[in-house]
């Protein structure tokens, strides 16, 4: 018998009152109670998102709710400034450049946050207003950065491009308030910090974006949010929803608004810090400085490891964590504790990585550690 251990940035593990939600017998979409349920989860869903906007539900995975975000507020030829520090931001330039934008990536180094100066300045040489869009993501995770986009927002200022964000690893798990921040289109997806299993991404759209959709010129069909926001006013969908994930939808609603979305973001910091000082008092190196750590996923360094840790979690103890992607692969690994996660959760990963390193002095180093950080934040 070798249980499952699921520490992966996404798909997160699932709660199993969601999972039970999804055994429900199909309903017709077009019918009285599909639309009541669709009201109940797409308000719920405003509530997370920190905002007033109308929020889309697309049966998609985030990735195609980050194209849907590209070709609903943008025409071929229209320039776009993406600031990118890994691959989900590289990935986010990507699907604007497919779609005929001219798209100027604004790199920094993976490891490292994108910097209100480096907004600042490059918008400030945009004199004539050409930028049309700026691009952003909130949680890098395929290095653990979190970028601050409260900043990186108010380093936009008042240009009049549209400010886009990638919040599909951290929405649910680290605060992003989509009105107070002014964000006028924030992606999220569903099997992340969201406790559901894979299959929907949601959309929040501000009054400027929609009246940019208005004009845009990118080829669309099934994303067309115009269409959609038609329905969404009668709690209806243009094509046939993903019901059973609606259904779990409506029960992770149920399950954050109880614990409150305050105290679900001090528990993602809680768990990230003791991980983190469990690390360190292994000799594992964060990838990412403290200061800009993210609350849902740590990466590892491992260059100077003697062990293959991943594939040892693997082996002995059926734990999954993730690799390094991209010029990262075989110099980190990632560690997911995002959605739900517990203590008990930070404390059994690092046990599970004192007893694969192979030195018996580490036994019980990381996880002291982690509970004395526990023992001093308190209960969640
Ligand atoms: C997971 C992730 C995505 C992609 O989500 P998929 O559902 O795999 O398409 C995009 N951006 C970020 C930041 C992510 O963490």
């Amino acid at each position: 018998m070798k249980k499952l251990h699921l520490r992966i940035p996404g798909p997160t593990e699932v709660p199993e009152s969601v999972l039970d939600a999804m055994q429900k017998p199909m309903v017709g979409h077009r019918g009285k109670e599909f639309e009541q349920l669709f009201q109940e989860v797409s308000e719920g869903l405003k509530k997370v998102f920190q905002t007033k906007n109308d929020v889309l539900i697309f049966p998609a995975a985030g990735t195609g709710a980050l194209e849907a975000a590209i070709v609903n507020f943008f025409s071929p030829g229209d320039k776009i400034v993406c600031f990118t520090c890994g691959v989900f931001g590289d990935r986010f330039a990507k699907i604007a450049e497919t779609f005929g934008a001219d798209v100027e990536r604004v790199a920094v180094e993976w490891g490292k946050p994108i910097t209100s100066d480096i907004v600042r300045e490059r918008l400030a040489k945009d004199k004539n207003n050409e930028i049309k869009g700026v691009l952003f993501t909130h949680n890098e995770t395929s290095t653990g950065v979190l970028n601050d986009i409260k900043a990186l927002r108010e380093a936009v200022g008042d240009h009049p491009a549209l400010t886009l964000v990638d919040a599909v690893s951290s929405l649910g798990g680290a605060d992003i308030k989509t009105d107070e921040w002014n964000l006028d289109v924030v992606v999220t997806g569903a099997q992340k910090a969201l406790m559901l299993p894979p299959g929907l991404g949601f959309i929040s759209i501000s009054p400027k974006a929609w009246e940019a959709a208005k004009n845009s010129k990118m080829p669309k069909f099934y994303w067309d949010f115009l269409d959609a926001k038609k329905r969404l006013e009668k709690w209806q969908t243009p094509y046939t929803p993903a019901v059973s994930l609606i259904f779990a939808l409506k029960e992770s609603l149920k399950i954050i608004e109880n614990e409150g979305l305050d105290n679900i973001f001090q528990r993602h910091l809680k768990l990230s810090k003791a991980l983190r000082e469990g690390l360190k008092a292994l000799g594992l190196k964060p990838f990412v400085e403290d200061e800009f750590a993210s609350p849902t996923v740590t990466a590892v360094d491992i260059s100077e490891c003697e062990v293959d840790v991943k594939k040892l979690l693997k082996k002995q103890f059926n734990m999954d964590i993730a690799g390094g992607q991209s010029k990262l692969k075989g110099k980190i690994v990632r560690i997911g504790h995002l959605g739900y996660v517990d203590e008990l959760d930070i404390i059994d990963v690092l046990a599970a990585i004192e007893m694969v390193m192979k030195d018996d002095k580490l036994y019980g180093v990381g996880v002291s550690a982690a509970q004395k950080v526990f023992a001093k934040e308190g209960d969640f």
